[in-house]
């Protein structure tokens, strides 16, 4: 028998579509991704990036500082039952995540611990393979599966994947390998600086390698990291190689000069991120939905999460290379079990 809803994807945009549709008396299933080496490397884990991250700032609901002098002077003490005025930080990504999880658990969601790895929108109820070996049908499917870290391609990052090359630092920047020595990140975006900045806690230096002479990043957080003395920034380079051995893993990196292509630089470093935007986790459609020239989903309505396959939906940074914000991906997501509850309402398979 075919479920209603099946949701794939377990970020933000994932869980509050199940949170929506569990509400609704949908019984989803979701998804939520296998926990394999392939999807640690490239970070695609359950949970999705927000689990990579540390402290969340921006997400409402969550605010960091002393919460208790403002609670007190705002709100009486008898109508405040749910506030937790002990937080000095804000919340956690990956206790945000967890937090999310449950709250579509508590609703009756059900939760699958595999990937989707192959779907079959050309006929009605579409069919879905996981890598585990299931085969499931669905007469909605709510695609949340989101974003995932960019390489720039060269053949030693992914010689030395787990050896010193990653794409996020937070996962990976704790290791004793990176401790006191100098690392090196690439990118010139706000990940970078986000990255470099949190790496300035592990190494003794940290290298931002970047291919033009102006951030693209905010510039508050590009300040950040230029006001850090443990950052040097390698205006006008990119990376060439990373350099290496089979015992030591990352030594350092080759980097070369967009200003003038035969000057190259070995800098000494015993780790490599990679901070260099994103690309949609879309494979596993194989083609099958329209998507834009980054290969992201094209919601095709306004203001809906309407995909070209009827009874399709899409939600969060999968669908979305220009907000890509938690709150975003969640707000989409809501959308999206909407939607699907809509449509399914009105082709009579409630
Ligand atoms: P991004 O803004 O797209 O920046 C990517 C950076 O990588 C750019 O500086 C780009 O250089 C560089 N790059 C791309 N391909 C490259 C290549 N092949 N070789 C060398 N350099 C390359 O991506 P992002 O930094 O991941 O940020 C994505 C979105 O998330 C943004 O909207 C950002 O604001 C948001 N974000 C926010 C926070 C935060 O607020 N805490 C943290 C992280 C990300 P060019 O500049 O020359 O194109």
């Amino acid at each position: 028998m075919a479920e209603r809803v099946i949701i794939i994807g377990s970020g933000p945009a994932g869980w509050a579509a199940a949170i929506y549709t569990s509400r609704a008396n949908l019984e989803p299933v979701v998804y939520e991704g296998a926990i394999t080496e392939e999807n640690r490397l490239q970070g695609t884990l359950p949970l999705g990036q927000l689990a990579l991250t540390t402290e969340v700032e921006n997400y409402p609901g969550f605010p960091a500082g002393d919460l208790e002098t403002y609670l007190d002077s705002s709100i009486e003490k008898s109508k405040r039952k749910h506030m937790t005025p002990h937080q000095k930080e804000g919340a956690s990504g990956p206790e945000l995540m967890e937090l999310m999880r449950q709250q579509a658990v508590n609703f009756g969601t059900k939760v699958v611990t595999d990937d989707i790895v192959e779907v079959d929108l050309s006929s009605h109820p579409f069919k879905l393979k996981s890598l585990g070996g299931d085969e499931v049908e669905a007469f909605s499917l709510i695609i949340a599966t989101g974003a995932r870290a960019n390489y720039l391609g060269l053949d030693s990052e992914e010689r030395f994947k787990n050896m010193g090359v990653s794409a996020c630092a937070v996962c990976d920047g704790a290791v004793p390998r990176f401790r006191n020595k100098p690392l090196v990140v690439v990118g010139g975006g706000d990940s970078a600086m986000e990255e470099a900045t949190f790496l300035t806690k592990f190494g003794s230096k940290v290298y931002i390698v970047h291919r033009r002479d102006e951030f693209r990043a905010s510039k508050i957080m590009a300040d950040r990291a230029l006001a850090n003395e443990k950052i040097e920034v390698k205006w006008n380079n990119t990376v060439d190689e990373v350099l290496g051995n089979d015992e030591d893993g990352v030594t350092g990196v080759r980097i070369r000069s967009t200003v003038d292509s035969d000057q190259t630089e070995d800098l000494e470093a015993t780790g490599y991120f990679a901070a260099i935007g994103h690309t949609p986790n879309t494979g596993f459609l194989k083609g099958q939905l329209e998507m834009n020239d980054k290969g992201y989903i094209t919601w095709t309505t306004p203001q809906r999460t309407y995909t070209s396959v009827e009874g399709v939906f899409a939600a969060g940074d999968v669908a979305d290379d220009y907000y890509r914000q938690a709150i975003t991906a969640a707000g989409t997501g809501c959308m999206a079990a909407l939607d699907a509850e809509r449509w399914l309402a009105a082709k009579g398979f409630e």
